[in-house]
């Protein structure tokens, strides 16, 4: 069992949606293919969700032309054509209907119809090819409780629905929606797709989990950033894990970690270029392959620093502080400790009042908004000399906030205003990889 996974680009438009249909039926391998919505769907759900009436309807109407060109060149034959124009118009009433609604409106409820577009489409477009397949409502197995996969109900129900939808080679089903533990509609998050693909890869025990996007794998810097990047062949999970927990765009911030616990192996690949070899993520020996691989920044970033004359070293400090961060479910990311301070960051700002407030029992509080984590993974073998100076030598002339190393053996982080982003990327870039 293979599980696939496509991406918003990959499904843009009709001729992208045939090559993967094209990809997905090369061979008689029994898969489930993941998808995403088409790219722009799911922002533009999530403005309809909050719109007035009147901005609604133009939305929608909007919407209701792309989608109807999309079938139009999607499906050669008439019946499949017309039964993908009917699925349209119902979805565009329920959608009516829900807009109708008064604000606040449930945005989750909303955005669900991305995916549910992009599978239900397909769906008719591998009908039209004769070829057997069955639709997996995600809603009915995929499932989280307080914002965390439920696998053990996922890796129930899974297999019973795909039982009851019959043995054929080809299962769809939704990326990123779900239901949580109220039994209401949620999601995985942006980008959630690539973590829906993995929690099923996990639950089914998959052979592979492949995550097809628009560039040819994992890349050793951020190729919307900087000029020239190069491919990673391979990365070990816990690699991947840092990389796409510290911003690489192209994999959700927590899809490794189903994989990961499970050992099932991820590829990267490119559906522009299906043949490119792409990255391999798994279990790799560390002890062989030293030093870094690549560089990735987190934005949105908040520093917090907690000064404290005379309490710091007391034991129990610390458990006190992160008892505020606990109680508001505000995870920290970065940790760095003085005799006097201790500076954390963290990148969620809803309950930041209350922290703030809560933790003036504590020390003087100081808060600095717009930074980011610059993130350097690689093998940093404990007994390596070395690495940190050729992290930090490229950085020299950026204000360095705070410095994170030790915490694992695939990270080095640092801190800075998020106006040296660019700079700190372009420098490592040329130091570390020479470009
Ligand atoms: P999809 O819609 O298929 O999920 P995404 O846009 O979420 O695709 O992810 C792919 C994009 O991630 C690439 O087009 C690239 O611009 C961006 N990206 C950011 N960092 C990296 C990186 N280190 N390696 C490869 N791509 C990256
Ligand atoms: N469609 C969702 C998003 O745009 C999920 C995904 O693309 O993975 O975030
Ligand atoms: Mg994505």
């Amino acid at each position: 069992m293979i599980v696939y996974k496509f991406g918003g680009t990959s499904l843009a438009n009709a001729t992208r949606m045939k090559s993967v249909a094209d990809l997905v039926t090369r061979d008689d391998e029994q898969k489930v293919v993941v998808l995403s919505a088409a790219s722009g769907t799911t922002d533009t759900l999530i403005k309809l969700s909050a719109a007035t009436a009147e901005e609604g309807e133009l939305i929608i109407q909007g919407m209701e032309a792309q989608y109807q060109q999309y079938v139009s060149e999607l499906f050669d034959y008439t019946d499949c054509k017309q039964a993908a124009e009917r699925f349209l118009e119902y979805t565009f009433s329920s959608l009516r209907e829900a807009l109708g609604k008064s604000l606040p409106r449930d945005e989750k409820w909303f955005v669900a119809y991305g995916e549910i577009m992009s599978t239900s489409l397909f769906s008719l477009l591998l009908v039209e090819r004769g070829i057997s397949s069955a639709y997996l409502a995600a809603l009915d197995f995929m499932r989280i409780q307080e914002g965390e996969p439920d696998m053990e109900s996922i890796k129930k129900l899974l297999p019973e629905i795909m039982t009851a939808a019959g043995d054929v080679k080809i299962y769809i089903t939704q990326g990123y929606i779900c239901r949580n533990e109220h039994g209401q509609i949620d999601n995985l998050r942006r980008g959630g797709s690539d973590y829906s693909a993995t929690i099923i890869g996990a639950a089914l025990l998959a052979d592979e989990i492949q995550i097809w996007t628009d560039i040819d794998g994992v890349h050793n810097n951020d190729p919307r950033i900087v000029k020239k990047t190069s491919r990673i062949d391979e990365l070990s999970y816990a690699e991947a894990a840092e990389l796409a927990y510290f911003g690489a765009k192209i994999l959700h911030p927590l899809c490794v970690r189903p994989a990961r616990e499970t050992g099932v192996p991820i590829k990267l690949l490119n559906t522009l270029n299906p043949e490119a070899e792409g990255t391999i993520i798994h279990r790799e020996n560390l002890a062989e392959k030293g030093g870094v691989k690549a560089v990735a920044a987190k934005d949105g970033i908040i520093a917090i620093n907690i000064r404290s004359s005379h309490m710091l070293m007391a034991h129990g400090f610390l458990r006190k502080i992160f008892e505020v961060f606990e109680h508001h479910k505000t995870s920290v990311d970065m940790i760095t400790t003085a005799e006097v301070a201790v500076s954390l960051t963290i990148d969620d700002a809803t309950n930041l009042d209350n922290i703030v407030a809560e933790l003036q029992d504590y020390g003087t509080i100081t808060v600095e908004k717009g930074q980011t984590i610059i993130c350097v993974v690689g093998a940093f073998r404990k007994e390596d000399a070395g690495i940190a100076v050729q992290v930090l030598n490229p950085l020299r002339n950026i204000p360095i906030r705070m410095i994170s190393s030790g915490g694992s053996e695939s990270n080095i982080s640092v801190l800075i205003d998020s106006q040296y982003k660019q700079q700190a990327l372009e420098a490592l870039n040329k130091d570390l990889f020479g470009h």
